[in-house]
């Protein structure tokens, strides 16, 4: 049988390796989003080279983004929306951190405004950050 990360990895144009698989079911497992380290943590032994490198061919060939949450942290989140290797990212969506368990999660839902720029001005990329207390940590 094959997993959904098998199937995720070949869509994506990817070949199959152990730590691209262990990375992924990661990925799908967690609701919010992962830095290296945290993905460091989870896996235990896994060469910090070869982790960085599925990263950045995940992001490049659409399986994941940055969210993007105004701290230093870079995080990656799985994507949901049809992103693909060839037409690149599709995942307007806001990000959100909690204060409280300093997670960074994907809200999908709410998309980022599409905003008006003084003429001359082009814009290549919008990030909505929203901050606060997560459904887990307020209840
Ligand atoms: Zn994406
Ligand atoms: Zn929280
Ligand atoms: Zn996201």
């Amino acid at each position: 049988m094959i997993s959904k990360a098998e199937k995720l990895l070949k869509a994506h144009q990817l070949r199959k390796t152990e730590t691209r698989l262990d990375v992924l079911e990661l990925f799908l497992h967690k609701k919010t989003a992962l830095a290296q380290r945290d993905i460091e943590e989870e896996l235990g032994e896994v060469d910090r080279i070869t982790l960085y490198r599925t990263l950045r061919s995940f992001e490049n060939k659409g399986l994941i983004h940055r969210a993007i949450d105004g701290s230093e942290k870079l995080r990656f989140a799985l994507c949901k929306h049809e992103c693909n290797p060839d037409e690149g990212h599709f995942d307007e969506h806001a990000h959100f951190h909690c204060y409280e368990c300093k997670q960074t999660m994907c809200l999908d839902q709410i998309h980022t405004p599409a905003v008006k720029v003084p003429t001359g001005y082009k814009i290549q990329s919008t990030h909505l950050v929203l901050k606060g207390i997560c459904e887990n940590c307020s209840t």
